[in-house]
Parts: C-alpha cells; sequence; structure tokens
C-alpha cells in the first residue's frame, strides 16, 4: 500500500526508509569511508543479506561498474514528500548489490518500480567488508551521479541531504538509528516551511515572527485577558503585538488555537538576544524559535 501525504489539496508519495531493519554501521560524515558526506551503511538485520526496497516510485537511471560496487541510481517518477516536508522530485543511490542484472533486466523494459518494491540486496561489491547497503538520496532529477572527490577523496551522490530529513521510518525496525532525527508519516509537517532568508541578529528588528503550533489538551484557552499563552511564547505575549492568531490563517484573531495549522504572528519587534546552541531568539522578553 502506498504511503502518501497530502499538501495544498495535492498528494504525494512520502519517501520510505529502504529497508526493513534500521540498522546503521556507519553514518553521515563517518570515520570509515564517509568523511565530509551525507550517506548511510545499512548493515540490516544480521550479517546476511536482506533485500532493499523502493522509497518511492522510481525509475532506473544509471549504474557504476562491480568495481565501484555496482552503485545504481535511480529517481522518483513523480514529485515527493520529504520528511522535512518539503516536495520536490528524488533522486537515490545503493552500493554494494552482488548483482544488479536483475534490476537492469527490467529497466531494459521500462520497469517502473512502485513504492516499496523489493529490488535490490545488500551485499559486498566493491570495497565493501560486510554485507550492507551504502544509501544516498538527494532532492532533485537526476543529473549526474557523483559530486567529488571532496578533500577526504570521498565521492557522494550529487546534491546528496541527510536521509532523516528525506526518510520516513513506518514499519521499520529501528536497530540503531546512529543517532538521527527519524520521523514517521504522522510526524511530517505538512505546514508552511520556514524560508531561511536571513540571519538574525542581537538588536536588529524583525519584520514579524510566526510560530506555528501543534494540538495540546487547553490550546483553545490560549488566549486570555488580551495576551497569547502558548508554550512557544514563554509568558504571554500581548495582543497588541499579535497580527494574527487563529487555525483559520485568515489574518484574524480566532481565540482558538488547537489544530496543526494554528499559527501566530507577532508583530515587528527586536531581537533582544541570540542563542545559537539553542537556535532561539529573545523577542518581547521571550525566547521562541525564529
Ligand atoms: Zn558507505
Amino acid at each position: 500500500m502506498a504511503l502518501t501525504k497530502t499538501k495544498d489539496g495535492k498528494t504525494y508519495e512520502l519517501i520510505r526508509f529502504p529497508m526493513k531493519t534500521m540498522n546503521i554501521t556507519q553514518g553521515n560524515n563517518g570515520q570509515y569511508s564517509h568523511q565530509g558526506v551525507t550517506a548511510l551503511d545499512i548493515a540490516g538485520k544480521d550479517t546476511g543479506i536482506e533485500p532493499t526496497f523502493a522509497p518511492c516510485s522510481m525509475r532506473y537511471k544509471w549504474h557504476d561498474s562491480v568495481a565501484n560496487g555496482n552503485a545504481i541510481f535511480f529517481e522518483s517518477v513523480n514529485k515527493v514528500m520529504f520528511a522535512d516536508g518539503s516536495i520536490d522530485y528524488a533522486t537515490f543511490m545503493f552500493i554494494h548489490d552482488n548483482y544488479i542484472g536483475d534490476i537492469l533486466a527490467l529497466a531494459n523494459k521500462g520497469h517502473v518500480f512502485a513504492q516499496w518494491e523489493e529490488f535490490g540486496d545488500e551485499g559486498t561489491a566493491g570495497r565493501a567488508t560486510g554485507n550492507h547497503c551504502h544509501f544516498e538520496v538527494a532532492k532533485g532529477k537526476y543529473s549526474r551521479p557523483y559530486d567529488g572527490p571532496n578533500r577526504y577523496g570521498v565521492y557522494c551522490l550529487h546534491n546528496s541531504i541527510s536521509a532523516d530529513k528525506a526518510c520516513v521510518v513506518d514499519g521499520v525496525t529501528i536497530k540503531n538509528g546512529n543517532g538521527m532525527a527519524w520521523k514517521k508519516a504522522s510526524q511530517v509537517s505538512t505546514g508552511k516551511q520556514w524560508t531561511r532568508d536571513c540571519i538574525l541578529k542581537e538588536g536588529e528588528k524583525t519584520k514579524s515572527v510566526s510560530v506555528q503550533i501543534g494540538a495540546w489538551p487547553g490550546t483553545n484557552n490560549a488566549i486570555k485577558g488580551g495576551k497569547v499563552y502558548i508554550p512557544a511564547l514563554g509568558n504571554g505575549i500581548p495582543m497588541t503585538k499579535v497580527t494574527e492568531a487563529g487555525d483559520t490563517r485568515d489574518g484574524k484573531f480566532d481565540n482558538y488555537l488547537a489544530n496543526t495549522n494554528a499559527k501566530v504572528t507577532v508583530d515587528e519587534c527586536t531581537v533582544e538576544a541570540v542563542d545559537k546552541a539553542k537556535n532561539k531568539v529573545k523577542i518581547h522578553g521571550v525566547w521562541v524559535n525564529p
């Protein structure tokens, strides 16, 4: 069954983690062979060979030699939803499958791999010491296989990003998640995305600050005595400093903040302090996530 999510009225496939057991033996920027790149080595449930599954509906694009690990590249058929909520095409690279003739035979017939269709395997092709799957994912259509070598001599998938920003882990047993921020489909935000267009500095004025909130008990009493009270806004922000507080995103006060669309927009204010480590700024005496 396809794992999908709807955003702005359109339904997209989510990108699924490509193995049933997540046992990451080397993560992003790993000391062994991932220096300076975002890549995962996935070992599965044991030292044997387990299959890999198509993260989304995808088409074969290119493959490398057996000496280079049978690296094989795919592109999503349509735009898909990443675990960070963004929408784009996705490109994938899998390495170390000992035999990819089966995949190539299907690809030659124009086969489209369906989401979660079993298509490949872990293996040791190339310079692998134990059975695993080296996996990388990139945003955007396939344009070329590799970037690199970087200053450590390591190549990576062109434009690769951290897999936890791409893949959801529904149906995956996590044995070792490498401390990464894995999400399930239900945790993927389909709300508005933050656009990082500037760096906030102490003393600067912001045009507006909007805070997106989720539903929790008592949220519908968040507006009291002329102030908005939600945890993200500490001890309350006066309504006179707020242009919208509501669930409908219509620019009005709805006196009700209890769904995942709820939003509070705080008027122009001065950044009083910046906590870089916590990624927070202080406005109106309150620490908020910028
Ligand atoms: Zn690797």
